[in-house]
Formats: structure tokens, C-alpha cells, sequence
């Protein structure tokens, strides 16, 4: 008798990665008080916020100090000026999306576990792995099923879907996080093609659309037919350093139906249900973003990350490690070294050179055997961990 909580988390399995990550790391600090450590575990970014934004979200400040200038609550779905400059932002790729089809956000991770309210919890998820963890605890949390599509050297850490994928409710992260894959437009369009043929609906997290190169495609709204098929989930955490400031903004088209009903229309009332907007100062910080100077500027600190990654890919091909990602992404996963574990490759790094990175296995059962390395550190504290890193693999490699 009593209140019945919800049975599902029972089915969680602990989430240890980052957890073990630092009890590890401080009881290393504490036997260890004088050596520095080096970071390339976070996912977290280290450049502050640009300027345009600052100035920004200053000037949002003091309107609120003034009865004129004061707003309170702001529209649940985003200010319009908001939401038409993550159109703006989409037009400059030749992406064309309805402002009313931008929904403001708090951030990446918050949409990807609401967003789930859209789906009948029956129809199933499949997750490509190895996958950012919430992707699967959301998931769980709900009560959905969900398989996997597994992702390695064999395919680039790129699966496709195939003859025998089953797929009803499908995630999708490009780049990814951790691989630093990216899918190129004729992928993108196979995926979209398969879920428009399935009925599938595709949720799109573009959290790092801002480190892509070239022609690869930013968004899922580049390939044709996404709008019958895709969300996309994006944020300013990784574009523009909004990690501690919070903001993000999800597309969902007009045209996403599914059994006579409309997405688009469906999470308006649900954003004018379960929320009462977001802050109109953190908004006019993201207008400031899209701006061509917000855009210069954060295009520099982007540059900065990417130089970073330069540094450590260059460690690991002078030591003949094989990597996947670093030029498209944040994020560089290399292939533990004489088939290490993962794990066993993080207490070497720690005990050996004071670096920290993260463990494959921490992001699903096929990341074993691979690790995790960030640029999002500090310039020189990379340098030094990378100089460090190449000197020991070149020593463990023989
Ligand atoms: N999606 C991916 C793939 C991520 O790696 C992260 C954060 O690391 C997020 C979403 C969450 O981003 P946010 O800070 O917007 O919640």
C-alpha cells in the first residue's frame, strides 16, 4: 500500500563513469599532494563567454532594473527575436526553418530526457553506441525499451541502419560524443531515408554542429526529407561556452506528424504546460551569439579548442596510436594501446603521467578498449599533457 514510486530506476545500472572518475582522481591527489594533474577527461569547456554575449546579457540585467525595460514571464516556446535568430543562424547554411519551429531550452540534456514525452513509451529506442549516457538513463527512466546499434572501427564509429534494423524512436549524435565521428550528408540522408520509409522518428543531437569542417553536414535539416522524420536537439554549452549559463533550442518542423497528429504542435503544449519560459536574460545573451560578431567570436574560442586537439593528435601519431575524431569534434577517441582495458589504461595514465582521461567502457559496452581525450582544456596544460602522453606510449609501445 502507499504511494508506488517509479519501478524503472530500478533498471538503471549505477552511473560510475565520472563518479569513479574523480574518487579515483582525488584519492590519487591525496597520496600524491605535489604533482599536478593534467585534465583531458572533461567534457566541460574552459574558455568564458564572448564578449558580445557578456555585453549582452549586462544590458538584459539592467532592464530588468527599470519598470519600462522589465520583462517577466517570456513566451514557454522562446522570445521571437530568439527563436528567429537560430532561423537566421540555420539560413546562413542554406537550412531554411520556421521560427516557429525553433524551441527555446535550457540545455541539451534537460530536451533529451522532456522531449520523450512526444512518444508512446511502446515504441522502442535505439541508441548507436558508444553513446552519451543520458541517452540510454533517459530512456530507462521512461520505461522504454531500447536496443543498440554498435558502433567500431569496422564502420568508423558510423553505424548504418541495415535490412534487419528495427527501429521506432532513433538517436543520432554528430559529431559524437565520445567517438568524434561525424556523418557525412549521404549517411544522413540513408538514416533519414530509412525513417521516413519506417514511420521512425529521429532525434538529431547536434550539440557539437559547431566543430564541423568543410561540407559535412551540420544539421539533419541539410539532407531531404528530414522534416518529415527529425528533431534536432542543440545547444550553446559547447558553441559558445553556455555550459554554466544554460541555454540551448530544439527544431521540431511543422510538417513531423505521426498517427494523424503534429509534433510541432503537440510540444508547444507541452512547453506552454511544463514550462514558464527561459530567462529573458540568458536569451538576449543567445541572440547575441548569432550575431556576426557573437559568431566571430566564438568561432575564435572554437578555434583555440581545435588547436588543442591538433596538439594531442600530433602526441598520438608520432607514438603510432590510432585515433578516430579530433578534427570535427572536441573529442579524440584512440585505441587503448597493446589491447589494453580502458580502465586499465586510465590508472596508467594517472600513475604514470598525471593525466586524466576518460575510459571507452563508461560509454557503453563496445567503447571498451578505447579512451576518451578532450580539447575543451587549457592551452598549456594540454601541451604538457600531450608531450607526456606521446613520451609513455612510445615507452609502453616498446
Ligand atoms: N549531448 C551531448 C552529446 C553532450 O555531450 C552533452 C554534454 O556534454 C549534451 C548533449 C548536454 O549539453 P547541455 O549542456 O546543453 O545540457
Amino acid at each position: 500500500m502507499g504511494l508506488k514510486p517509479n519501478g524503472n530506476y530500478k533498471n538503471l545500472k549505477d552511473s560510475y563513469l565520472f563518479f569513479r572518475i574523480s574518487k579515483q582522481v582525488a584519492a590519487y591527489r591525496t597520496e600524491h599532494p605535489d604533482l599536478p594533474v593534467y585534465r583531458l577527461g572533461i567534457g566541460d569547456v574552459s574558455r568564458p563567454l564572448c564578449d558580445a554575449a557578456i555585453q549582452a546579457l549586462h544590458a538584459a540585467v539592467d532592464d530588468q532594473a527599470e519598470a519600462k525595460t522589465f520583462h517577466g514571464y517570456t513566451p514557454e516556446c522562446g522570445i521571437p527575436e530568439f527563436r528567429s535568430a537560430v532561423a537566421g543562424y540555420y539560413a546562413r547554411r542554406g537550412v531554411t526553418i520556421d521560427p516557429e519551429e525553433v524551441f527555446v531550452s535550457s540545455g541539451a540534456s534537460d530536451e533529451l530526457g522532456d522531449i520523450l514525452d512526444l512518444f508512446d513509451v511502446s515504441s522502442p529506442a535505439l541508441i548507436t553506441q558508444p553513446a552519451y549516457p543520458a541517452y540510454v538513463d533517459a530512456s530507462v527512466m521512461a520505461g522504454r525499451k531500447v536496443s543498440y546499434l554498435t558502433a567500431g572501427p569496422e564502420n568508423d564509429f558510423l553505424p548504418m541502419p541495415g535490412d534487419d534494423t528495427d527501429a521506432e524512436l532513433i538517436y543520432l549524435c554528430s559529431p559524437n560524443n565520445p567517438t568524434g565521428a561525424v556523418y557525412n550528408l549521404e549517411q544522413l540522408q540513408a538514416w533519414v531515408d530509412y525513417a521516413n520509409a519506417r514511420g521512425a522518428v529521429i532525434l538529431f543531437d547536434a550539440a557539437y554542429e559547431a566543430f564541423v569542417e568543410g561540407d559535412l553536414p551540420h544539421s539533419i535539416f541539410e539532407t531531404k526529407g528530414a522534416e518529415t522524420c527529425a528533431i534536432e536537439i542543440c545547444s550553446l554549452s559547447k558553441t559558445a561556452g553556455f555550459t554554466g549559463t544554460r541555454l540551448g533550442y530544439t527544431v521540431i518542423p511543422k510538417a513531423l506528424e505521426r498517427d494523424g497528429m503534429n509534433l510541432n504542435a503537440m510540444w508547444v503544449r507541452n512547453r506552454t504546460t511544463k514550462t514558464n519560459g527561459i530567462s529573458y536574460i540568458l536569451q538576449k545573451g543567445g541572440i547575441a551569439v548569432f550575431t556576426d560578431e557573437g559568431l566571430e567570436q566564438i568561432r575564435e574560442n572554437i578555434r583555440i579548442y581545435k588547436q588543442n586537439a591538433q596538439v594531442l593528435m600530433q602526441a598520438l601519431d608520432s607514438a603510432g596510436i590510432r585515433y578516430w575524431g579530433g578534427k570535427n569534434a572536441p573529442y579524440i577517441w584512440m585505441q587503448c594501446p597493446g589491447g589494453m582495458k580502458s580502465w586499465d589504461f586510465f590508472d596508467l595514465l594517472l600513475k604514470e603521467i598525471q593525466v586524466i582521461g576518460t575510459p571507452g567502457e563508461g560509454f557503453g559496452a563496445c567503447g571498451e578498449g578505447f579512451f576518451r581525450l578532450s580539447s575543451f582544456g587549457d592551452p598549456e596544460e594540454t601541451k604538457t599533457a600531450a608531450q607526456r602522453l606521446q613520451q609513455l606510449m612510445l615507452r609502453v609501445k616498446g
